[in-house]
């Protein structure tokens, strides 16, 4: 018979966010693998603000993080827990160290702290709180107290080591000489982040704290303040930092680094999702494509990576790409609408009116591009009444412009005579560059350009159907007009 409660064994996770900011990728990539693990793992996904630092907190980056969590689908699954509501607790936390004996009252200022620390400076000895305060006798710290001194309170921290199994660096050991008797209320009584976040950790009944390798320091004053508080430690998760291309920490110097930035830049967030999770985390072989469904079901802590992840922004263009082309037209559709309108191309009606016709547009131009913009760019021919004839393409395929011309008045005349279906367009060209002995793209070819002014397009006769008889036969007037 099953004796372990269902509760005990659902992992609790939590992303933990500061709202000094923007929501980062750094940031969206830790609640992104904390989400994928409590997701395939059958748990829940917790978001914790944390802003104890009342001057640094704004309303306006916890909307950011809302906003870019929202963005990207990372839903939580239970109340939004704010860490500043939770002082009292704090407090009580570190009377109970204090009762437990795990921690002592020290009266030492800052300006005498100050002193010692320039001193161990001048020895070159790396400053350690010397302990001073531990010795002070009970009937002592009691008088300072009712005098109302001021003071903080420290942990005591053991000279044995602190080690831990950690899911992705395995064993890690900090020598009990190196981890200092660290404070963990201030004077004014609000709480450092360590034993505000162990006790946060506690009453939110997390089981796995996954964050980034910055925190690997905290980890083993936060185990003794779980000992102490005789609380069950959680499994810890250290997940790699993000480097630049440049192989130095991702920083505003390589670009956009928040996660709003991307979606104004009218990125998929599935795209944005897939490159995020391979950031430390790999699924096996070559797979890098993958929808949110596929990313939860191959998750797994084998696949998280040691090594600094590369944020390259080329490969998430790339993603963005590979994801256009798999997504569906209802999903596609009123991401790109509000940027065809915006760059005046058509109204919402004219789209309506047309709707049959103006997706199946955006099923023949998504396959050619990786961005949004340019699916805009390349919808230009279908709706502006004139286009612009990029110089390359003229240079190349109009480079004689009298040949150019007699190929594309022969062009309109063969395109003309017949019926405007594919098979029957086909063939008018086809005998054409039979007719005049050359290669049918070089038929083609002028054709392109005089269709969109571009050199890349979808098939020549898809993008003849779509752009309909009337718009095309204009095109090659005004292209032969240019050419006179
Ligand atoms: N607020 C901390 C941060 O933003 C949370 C760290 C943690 O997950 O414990 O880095």
């Amino acid at each position: 018979m099953m004796t372990v409660s269902s509760a005990a064994t659902t992992p609790r996770l939590r992303f933990a966010p500061s709202p000094t900011g923007y929501l980062h990728v750094g940031g969206a990539r830790t609640a992104l693998f904390n989400w994928l693990y409590a997701k395939h793992f059958g748990g829940v996904f917790l978001l914790r603000i944390e802003d104890t630092d009342k001057a640094r907190s704004t309303d306006e980056s916890e909307r950011a993080i809302f906003n870019g969590l929202e963005w990207l689908g990372l839903n939580w699954d239970e109340e939004v827990v704010h860490q500043g509501a939770n002082l009292e607790r704090h407090q009580r936390d570190a009377q109970a160290l204090l009762d437990a004996g795990a921690a002592y009252r020290c009266f030492c200022t800052a300006a005498e702290l100050d002193e010692r620390r320039k001193e161990a400076d001048s020895r070159k000895e790396a400053f350690k709180y010397d302990r001073r305060c531990d010795r002070l006798s009970a009937d002592e710290v009691e008088r300072r107290v009712a005098a109302g001194e001021p003071h903080v309170i420290r942990m005591r921290a053991p000279d044995t080591d602190v080690e831990w199994n950690d899911l992705v660096h395995d064993r890690i050991a900090f020598p009990g000489k190196d981890i200092d008797d660290f404070v963990i209320l201030r004077s004014d009584g609000t709480p450092i982040y360590n034993l505000a976040v162990v006790s946060d950790d506690i009453a939110m009944r997390v089981t796995v704290v996954m964050r980034g390798d910055d925190h690997i320091s905290n980890t083993p004053k936060q185990i003794l303040i779980y000992r102490a508080l005789g609380a069950e430690l959680p499994t810890f998760a250290h997940l790699p930092m993000i480097h630049g291309l440049d192989g130095k920490k991702l920083s505003k110097r390589h670009g956009a680094t928040a996660v709003g930035d991307y979606q104004h830049l009218g990125l998929i967030p599935g795209a944005m999702l897939n490159f995020l999770a391979l950031l430390g985390w790999s699924p096996g072989g070559d797979r890098e494509v993958m929808t949110m469904e596929e990313m939860i079901e191959l998750f797994s802590v084998d696949g998280l990576q040691r090594k600094a992840a590369i944020f390259d922004p080329k490969k998430l263009e790339w993603m963005n790409g590979q994801h256009l082309s798999v997504i569906s037209l209802e999903e596609l559709e009123p991401r790109v609408t509000p940027a065809i309108i915006a760059a005046g191309l058509a109204d919402v009606k004219t789209l309506e009116d047309r709707r049959e016709w103006y997706r199946s547009l955006l099923d023949l131009l998504r396959v050619r591009a990786r961005t949004i913009d340019d699916i805009v760019r390349q919808a230009i021919p279908y709706f502006a009444d004139q286009i612009e004839y990029d110089a390359d393409a003229v240079a190349k395929y109009w480079k004689d412009p009298s040949e150019a011309r007699s190929i594309l008045s022969a062009t309109k005349d063969a395109l003309a005579a017949g019926p405007w279906d594919s098979i029957s367009l086909e063939s008018a060209l086809r005998t054409l560059a039979d007719t005049r002995g050359v290669a049918a793209g070089k038929i083609f070819q002028p054709l392109r350009v005089a269709l969109t002014g571009l050199t890349v397009s979808p098939g020549i006769f898809e993008m003849l159907m779509i752009m309909g008889r009337d718009l095309a036969l204009h095109r090659l007037d005004t292209a032969i007009a240019k050419l006179a």
